[in-house]
């Protein structure tokens, strides 16, 4: 039986991790948050001493963690997911400021992304249903997805959203950095040669800059039962 679909694009801060997660629960699907691999993958890179500018090198340790089953999603009891590099839970360490500008960068590199598709692939079909969130989705790891949304914001509040959820972790930010950061990635993402961030042609448009997030799941929630039916 082929596993349903939907997939989430779009850029950093538009709210692509809570509304999958979400959604994921109430349709009772996997989350596949595919941001996870490429920080875990530049999260390993930095603890291998690699420079996260060399895409062969990085391609390389990517295809060895893939190889060794080393990156795992795991559910935790509470339905958390959380994060695995060779058994170790590093959901927290991801997550840090500097990992981010590292997985924008290792991600830019066909090695590396070509390392990762099959394992997307295959978490994107272990179950039922999977809502599967990152930057390629619809255009290039699921191009048959059941569903597409790509969900957006004003850069303005995208970048108030990722700083009070980084200052709520107790990080020392500042909005401004928060905002230059948020753009780069923005534009590290959107300006790569290898699976840019871009709405595929199928995909539903979904502004999120002046809706709440408890709108923005209703919403594709109520889109996606119209596409099957009501199933
Ligand atoms: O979604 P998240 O912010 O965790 O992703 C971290 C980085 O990983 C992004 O800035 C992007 O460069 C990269 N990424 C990607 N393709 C995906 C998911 C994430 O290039 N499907």
């Amino acid at each position: 039986m082929s596993s349903k679909i939907i997939a989430i694009d779009g850029p950093a801060g538009a709210g692509k991790s809570t509304a999958a997660r979400r959604l994921a629960d109430r349709l009772g699907f996997v989350l596949l948050d595919t941001g996870a691999l490429y920080r875990a993958v530049a999260l390993a890179a930095r603890r291998a001493e690699l420079d996260w500018a060399d895409g062969d090198a990085v391609g390389a340790l990517a295809r060895e963690l893939v190889a060794d089953e080393a990156l795992a999603m795991v559910r935790s009891d509470d339905g958390a997911m959380r994060v695995e590099l060779r058994g170790e839970d590093v959901s927290a360490a991801i997550r840090e400021r500097e990992i981010s500008s590292g997985a924008s960068q290792v991600s830019a590199f066909g090695p590396v992304r070509d390392a990762l598709l099959g394992l997307q692939r295959q978490i994107g079909h272990s179950g039922p249903g999977v809502v599967a969130e990152g930057r390629d989705m619809g255009t290039v790891v699921f191009p048959d997805a059941t569903v597409k949304f790509f969900l957006t914001a004003s850069l303005e509040v995208r970048a108030q959203r990722r700083f009070e959820e980084l200052t709520e972790r107790g990080k020392a930010v500042t909005l401004e950095d928060t905002r230059r950061e948020v753009k780069q990635r923005d534009h590290n993402d959107s300006n790569r040669a290898v699976a840019p961030l871009k709405q595929a042609e199928d995909a539903i448009l979904i502004d999120s800059t002046d809706v709440d997030l408890d709108g923005v799941v209703d919403d594709m929630l109520a889109r996606v039962k119209a596409r099957w039916g009501g199933a």
